[in-house]
């Protein structure tokens, strides 16, 4: 069997077919996320069909298509409830009726940290673990728990993956949710150039100069002792820290797994969060393990089909 996957990111769509476990074939369209998705679906559409044909799929071996995405999802009504600052339009749109009329198939909708928690449960650094936390550092912070080998969704759909929004400094930037201080507010791609605009001494550092202030450049300059860059990591790395000592007190997990785009300075961030974790949580039982993701970015797509399969 077959299954349709769709990664809805705020600035790529991912589409891919998956077979066993393994992505078959895949290409990546542009969101333009602030105009919403329903404008792009004509195109996603027109690719997913390329990749039906590339892969010589029928009909019949289709399982059905599975869409992650940033917002929080009604995984019993397959409808998105909220989503923050981009594909507005999707509040409510009915995925279900899209991939019936387009395919015949169902679609089942999960959060996109959810999905990837699930793709490295099965598949990657999760592997034979039941009680994980699942973290991603990137443009947001997103977050899942599952405990006991159950996904934690919660009554409105909002359990454990609202980690990104957890108040980590009570006299912190307003974040785009509502709250302050949230570890997003403080240290997420989004904040990064006003974390670097703001600092008083801004004009010294090396990024002054630079058109693109995001984390590749703050780990670059850090690790060629910048000081404004250095002070700027180690509040990004103390902010990570804060949010998952709570999501560890939260949701007693055995291991947390760190994914996303910042991950691309593990070597860093790992070792720094690992400490802190050891000296902060509270875990009488022993030592938390934190680890790399193994996917980099196929975790979604490989949990959702795996919430596809029959009996999974
Ligand atoms: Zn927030």
């Amino acid at each position: 069997m077959k299954a349709i996957v769709l990664d809805l990111g705020g600035t790529r769509l991912k589409l891919g077919i998956i077979s066993g476990g393994n992505i078959i074939a895949e290409t990546v369209l542009p969101s333009y996320s602030k105009n919403g998705l329903l404008p792009r679906l004509p195109d996603v559409e027109i690719a997913i069909h390329k990749l039906l044909q590339s892969t010589n799929t029928e009909a019949a071996e289709l399982t059905g298509v599975g869409v992650s995405i940033p917002g929080i999802v009604d995984t019993k009504n397959m409808t998105v409830l909220s989503i923050n600052q981009k594909f507005s339009d999707v509040v409510g749109f009915d995925f279900n009726q899209w991939s019936q009329k387009n395919w015949g198939i169902p679609t089942v909708l999960e959060n996109d940290a959810r999905a990837a928690l699930i793709g490295e449960w099965q598949y990657g650094a999760g592997k034979n673990c039941d009680n994980i936390v699942l973290v991603t550092l990137g443009t947001g912070i997103g977050g899942a728990a599952m405990i006991e080998g159950k996904l934690l969704h919660g009554k409105h759909f909002q359990a454990g993956c609202l980690g990104g929004h957890f108040t980590v400094n009570l006299h912190g930037r307003k974040c785009t949710c509502g709250n302050t201080g949230c570890v997003e507010s403080e240290a997420s791609s989004w904040v990064l150039p006003e974390l670097f605009k703001k600092h008083p001494d801004f004009a010294s550092c090396k990024a002054s100069g630079e058109a693109l202030l995001d984390f590749e450049l703050l780990f670059r300059l850090a690790s060629q002792n910048d000081k404004v860059a250095i002070e700027i990591v180690n509040n990004c790395l103390d902010a990570w820290s804060a949010g998952i000592i709570t999501m560890i007190h939260a949701y007693d997990p055995e291991m947390v797994i760190i994914g996303g785009g910042v991950m691309k300075s593990a070597d860093v961030i790992l070792p720094y969060i690992q400490q802190k974790v050891t000296e902060r949580a509270w875990t009488p039982w022993g030592n938390m393990e934190i680890k790399a993701a193994r996917f980099t970015d196929e975790a979604g797509q490989l949990g959702m089909a795996h919430l596809l399969t029959p009996n999974p």
